[in-house]
């Protein structure tokens, strides 16, 4: 029988941002100790956790020492060297393994395990030879991404091309690393699944969440989705083949495109709680960080049915560039709730914090969210 790993245990977390900061709150409030693994000192997480250590992955002493001193590790962070798992793995279990970090690493092998599996995806080819470029733009038409195979996010390492010179204007501008051309998709909506697969195989999902980027960023997410239910449906399933695939245990996120014509193609996978999920700490009765938190502990997962419809809005330290925000406007409105990440530099284009309401329906919600943004940076 699978041994619970109950409050009052410890919880070791690689990764140090704000998806740690939250699941350390969440194990808190069941009373577990939390050891971040962090490489920056004063870190989101670390402001919260028991202790932080502070280490480089690739400083194997450290993460043994960091290892030696939970009871169970996982992460908020898919890009944690696989040595770092390997020596972490021989003293505590690291949930979820290596197989699934090491398939979200890298967009090829991500992509390559994906369309094996029988997961719709937008074509793709791989680029390692310079001539992989042209046979590969001929195949696509005039209208493709370009991105990195390897560490990459929030559209960093990414370029849209529209011809051959773009294509290798982009590729020198990465230094020619391997990369991935897929084709462009011109979508109707972003959509993503936040679900949570425990270590019995149990599952659980928060349906679709509708996602609005801009600058290739997050920028709203609105749930319960009004789409028609097959294709909610449709899109649980593919998340739900996905992680049975990978006997995955944890939290894992699936993006979407939603074409013009109705079809769903997957974008990309993450193996940890997602920024498009954070409504769920409003919204539903246990939220992606409570799941992740039982998933890995071996309790029972809660419950991800949504109480009242919700919309997030991310707020981005473009927002500081004038003066620091008014945080008393967003608390001014009802069913308005205000997360700060505690991050001392509010760099444009960083996730400083986010803001979710709650409202009776999807779209209210997403009034009421973007007017306290609008709110708290008004003169
Ligand atoms: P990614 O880093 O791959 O998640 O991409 C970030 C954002 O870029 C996505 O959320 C989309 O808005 C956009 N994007 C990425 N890939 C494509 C694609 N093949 N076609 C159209 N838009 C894309």
């Amino acid at each position: 029988m699978t041994q619970v790993i109950g409050p009052g245990k410890t919880i070791g977390i690689f990764g140090s941002g704000q998806l740690g900061r939250m699941l350390a709150l969440a194990a808190k409030r069941f009373a577990y100790r939390v050891l971040v693994f962090s490489p920056a000192a004063n870190s989101p997480t670390g402001g919260v956790a028991d202790i932080e250590i502070c280490a480089d992955y690739n400083d194997l002493e450290a993460v043994k020492n960091f290892a030696k001193q939970v009871d169970v590790i996982t992460l908020e962070f898919e890009n944690i060297p696989a040595s770092a798992v390997e020596v972490a793995a021989k003293y505590a279990p690291v949930r979820p393994g290596l197989e699934p970090l090491y398939i979200a690493q890298n967009r090829l092998r991500e992509k390559t395990f994906l369309s094996e599996n029988g997961f719709p995806v937008a074509p793709f080819f791989a680029l390692r030879l310079r001539e992989d470029l042209t046979e590969s733009l001929a195949q696509l038409g005039d209208s493709a991404i370009l991105k990195t195979a390897g560490f990459g996010y929030d559209g960093k390492g990414q370029a849209k091309i529209a011809n051959l010179a773009e294509g290798q204007e982009a590729w020198a501008r990465l230094g020619f690393q391997e990369a991935i051309l897929e084709g462009f998709v011109d979508f109707e909506r972003e959509l993503s699944v936040v679900a949570a697969r425990g270590l019995d195989g149990s599952f659980a999902h928060y349906g679709v969440i509708e996602n609005d980027h801009r600058k290739h960023i997050l920028d709203l997410s609105l749930a319960p989705s009004q789409l028609p239910g097959h294709v909610v449906a449709e899109a649980v399933e593919i998340c739900r083949g996905i992680v049975e695939r990978l006997d995955f245990v944890g939290v894992l996120c699936v993006e979407f495109f939603l074409t013009k014509n109705q079809r769903l193609l997957v974008n990309e996978i993450a193996p940890r709680p997602h920024n498009s999920g954070h409504l769920t700490i409003e919204a539903c009765l246990s939220s992606q960080f409570e799941q992740q938190l039982r998933a890995v502990c071996a309790l029972p997962l809660g419950s991800s049915e949504f109480l009242r419809p919700a919309a997030m809005v991310n707020l981005l330290g473009d927002l500081w560039q004038a003066k620091e925000p008014d945080w008393a406007k967003a608390c001014a409105m009802p069913g308005v709730n205000l997360h700060l990440y505690g991050k001392s530099e509010a760099r444009p284009g960083r996730k400083m914090g986010h803001i979710t309401a709650v409202a009776a329906t999807p779209h209210e919600a997403k009034e009421k969210a973007l007017t306290a943004r609008r709110k708290i940076i008004e003169t």
